[in-house]
């Protein structure tokens, strides 16, 4: 299965207040992943996978942070009285993590090991460097089986696009909160497997974007016959 944290930068109307003359800060990478929900529908297509994508600007209330995180919530809806930001969890956070959770809790009772890819996008520079990365696999090193799969996948990777500079927990750490994190708190290994794919922006503009998913595509299904 598949999910997008960060897809979109959609203000529901009853806040659209809060973010008045904000439309540029909406549409930079603090207001949404720029050309993830794009990459998630391919995959999701290229994989015949379900895809939970979230629409909501992760500047009202961010969809990949746990309850009680610092950066759950942003500097226009911190302020917000704590009615009204349980309100927002309600309404724009809660759903979608337990429409996911409930994905991978059918799945176990099922007896079905899940996959789950958690797609996301990054800036190519942040505070003027280069992050020297096109491709992020972010998982836990401690689980065999997010371990095991993202070094095959990376092979694979190598093989088929020998230009593309993949990294593993990179750019940032598997093991930070996130929503991946947050899952396999509640489901063990090799039950669930949460793996981060964090592509470089400068990879999901213009035509190359299409040629990418396919080739992250192909390279996982080549990977996960491995097994995993
Ligand atoms: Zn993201």
């Amino acid at each position: 299965m598949l999910s997008c944290e960060h897809g979109g930068n959609r203000i529901p109307a009853r806040y659209s207040a809060l973010f008045a003359g904000r439309e540029r800060l909406l549409a930079s990478h603090r207001g949404l992943d720029a050309g993830a929900a794009p990459l998630a529908l391919r995959l999701a297509r290229a994989l015949g996978a379900p895809l939970h994508l979230h629409l909501h600007s992760r500047l009202l209330v961010d969809a990949n942070r746990s309850l009680g995180h610092p950066l759950l919530f942003s500097a226009q809806t911190r302020a917000l009285p704590e009615s009204e930001r349980a309100q927002l969890v309600a309404r724009c956070w809660r759903p979608y993590r337990r429409a996911v959770e409930r994905a991978v809790e059918g799945a176990q009772r099922r007896g079905t090991p899940v996959l789950h890819l958690s797609v996301h996008s990054f800036t190519p520079r942040l505070g003027g460097r280069s992050r020297g990365c096109d491709v992020g696999l972010l998982y836990d090193p401690s689980r065999p089986r997010e371990r095991e799969l993202c070094a095959r996948w990376r092979v694979v990777l190598r093989e088929l696009a020998p230009g593309l500079r993949v990294r593993r927990n990179h750019p940032y750490r598997g093991t930070a909160d996130g929503f991946t994190s947050h899952l396999r708190r509640r489901f063990a290994d090799p039950d669930y497997a949460g793996i981060e794919l964090e592509v470089s922006q400068a990879r999901l503009r213009g035509a190359g974007a299409r040629d990418l998913a396919r080739v992250l595509a192909a390279s996982l299904r080549l990977a996960r016959g491995g097994g995993g």
